[in-house]
């Protein structure tokens, strides 16, 4: 599916990148998504499309494509989605197109999605999916961040703390494991993750050209 219109730091031709960032919610990951895309133009995010109802702040067509459960469906059934699952009582899907045309046109692609979307998009891009999990430093802390926010309820609160036990769960089905215990030294990690992704040999379709040039070079 990742297409080969990338280029890497030297400037070759390299397959795309499908970057994912899944947390528990409260675990500090919009931020981190948030700062990568500012830092990074080649990186460009997916937005889901969820049934979920808008929250305060929150622009539809850029957090989300807000959408009933009718026009969820629909999209499902006319295979609209890359992974769709259920999260917390809703649904939540990556759009195909969007992602397909973002890597046509040499970006990598960022989705925050959860650990079955993580799953599901292995399944479909194997190596092409770079799957990074992000850890509070504790449940206390995971808590405070999220009383902080100040934008759920208490049964939406308890209701999230239940759930993050159950993604930390699933921890092992991702490639980097990462603590955000300081915000910066996080995003640090996450930003060399990326770069270093970016130079794996096997994504690297254009360099074949350069290496022959120093091969002759060397015969010469
Ligand atoms: P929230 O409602 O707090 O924005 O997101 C709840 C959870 O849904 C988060 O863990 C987020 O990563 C996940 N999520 C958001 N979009 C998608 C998606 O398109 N697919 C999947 N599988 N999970 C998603």
């Amino acid at each position: 599916m990742a297409h080969s219109n990338q280029t890497d730091p030297h400037g070759f031709k390299r397959r795309g990148v499908l970057f994912v960032l899944s947390s528990p919610s409260g675990a500090g990951k919009s931020t981190i998504a948030r700062k990568l895309l500012a830092a990074d133009n080649g990186l460009q995010m997916s937005v889901s499309a969820t049934t979920r109802p808008i929250r305060p702040g929150e622009v539809d067509g850029k957090d989300y494509h807000f959408v009933d459960l009718e026009r969820f469906r629909a999209m499902v059934a006319n295979h609209e989605f890359l992974e769709w699952a259920h999260v917390f009582g809703n649904r939540y899907g990556t759009p195909r197109a969007p992602v397909e045309a973002m890597l046509a046109a040499g970006r990598d692609v960022l989705f925050d999605i959860d650990w079955q979307g993580a799953q599901q998009l292995h399944q479909i891009a194997g190596g092409d999916v770079v799957r990074v999990f992000i850890l509070p430093p504790s449940m206390d802390e995971l808590e405070r961040r999220l009383r902080g926010r100040g934008t759920d309820s208490e049964d939406v609160i308890t209701g999230r703390m239940a759930r993050a036990a159950n993604e930390i769960a699933h921890w092992d089905g991702y490639d980097y494991v990462l603590v955000n215990d300081d915000a910066d030294a996080c995003f640090a990690k996450v930003q060399t993750i990326l770069e270093a992704e970016r130079l794996k040999r096997s994504r690297q379709t254009g360099i074949i050209g350069f290496i022959r040039k120093l091969e002759r070079a060397a015969e010469a």
